[in-house]
């Protein structure tokens, strides 16, 4: 077949500016492979990338993560054969039945792991990885804020910081959620709209927070500051809520020499061999099971529009696929 099934952008906006259209299957040129993909990854960046918050040249597909079989091998690649499992993050085009990559771009999933795991997880594992290995280094017996804690990165990041010894106190926007981050390891998880969680965040460190992860931003913000302890950290990576306004250098100093970073994953996946290094440690998280990822939402690739609807409108929790 020559053709396939991708879903695909025309102008920035809403859901509704996404279709499923029939286009040319891929060719994969020198030093490429093409996936048959067995399930897509869904993750809220898609969505900045669909409505233009991160600005995209327009018509585009969509989809940054995703999981499948090798079903051509280009030319020069000789580690990987058709058939081979492999999952890739931070690539375009995923919401697709497949799609071209460089053989640099994928990594080869190991037994004992699902293309669905794979697909759900990896991007959202790794940005766990670099933000509590790289980002903010924790080494064991920090307590730690992270927003948005039942979400796809959030229930990954709970789980890993039970697994190395970290206090991790969540938010997220209902009680089933704080329960489910409860259940996944967090310490304590607090509604963000009560009254008063200010307080009971800054009970669970009085002498404030070392770091706060927020993937929230504008809502989270202000709030985010003042819980942290002098030379705190604020690391600042999504927009859920929409991206901050300004970040003034008078209130670090005034909230005590803090820092504040602005990381992304395509950064982390530039340097040489971090991609690998990275689904290594997740592989055997998962093998071990110290990871496992939830895949709360199933969707087909025809109801793409509902599914992007669900994740804006927070009634999603852990990770979410489309299946092709
Ligand atoms: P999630 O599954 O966590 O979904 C986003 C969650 O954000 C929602 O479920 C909701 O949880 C919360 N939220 C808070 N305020 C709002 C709002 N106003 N509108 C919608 N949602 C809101 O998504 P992902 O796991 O895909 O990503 C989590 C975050 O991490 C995103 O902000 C994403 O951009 C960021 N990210 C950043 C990366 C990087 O390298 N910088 C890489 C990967 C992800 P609740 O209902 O509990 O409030």
């Amino acid at each position: 077949m020559n053709t396939m099934r991708a879903v695909r952008v025309e102008s920035c906006g809403g859901p509704e500016q996404m279709s499923v259209q029939v286009v040319p299957r891929p060719e994969p040129g020198p030093g490429e492979i093409r996936i048959r993909l067995s399930a897509c990854g869904i993750n809220l960046i898609d969505t900045y990338h669909r409505s233009g918050l991160y600005p995209l040249s327009m018509p585009t597909g969509l989809g940054c993560e995703g999981a499948g079989i090798v079903e051509v091998v280009g030319d020069g690649v000789d580690d990987l054969i058709v058939g081979d499992r492999v999952g890739f993050a931070m690539a375009m085009g995923a919401y697709a039945e497949a799609i071209v990559l460089a053989r640099g771009a994928v990594v080869k999933i190991p037994e004992g792991v699902t293309d669905e795991e794979v697909a759900a997880g990896l991007l959202k594992a790794m940005t766990v990885d670099y933000l509590f290995n790289d980002t903010f280094a924790l080494s064991g017996g920090e307590t730690v804020l992270f927003h948005a804690a039942a979400g796809g990165v959030g229930l990954i990041a709970c789980q890993w910081a039970k697994t190395i010894g970290v206090r991790l106190i969540g938010t997220a926007s209902t009680e089933a959620k704080c329960e489910l981050a409860l259940s996944h390891g967090a310490t304590e998880c607090f509604v963000s709209g009560s009254v008063d969680v200010e307080d009971r965040l800054r009970a669970c460190a009085p002498a404030g927070y070392p770091v706060v992860y927020d993937s929230v931003g504008k809502a989270t913000y202000r709030m985010s500051l003042g819980l942290l302890a002098p030379l705190g950290t604020f690391v600042s990576f999504g927009n859920a809520s929409g991206p901050i306004d300004a970040v003034v250098p008078s209130e670090l100093a005034l909230g005590g020499s803090l820092y504040f970073t602005r990381p992304t994953l395509a950064t982390h996946m530039a340097r040489v061999g971090w991609m690998q290094a990275s689904a290594d440690r997740i592989f055997e998280l998962m093998q071990t099971g110290g990871l496992k990822v939830d895949i709360n939402q199933r969707y087909a690739l025809d109801d793409v529009v509902r599914a992007h609807r669900d994740l804006e409108g927070r009634r999603t929790t852990g990770s979410s696929l489309l299946i092709p």
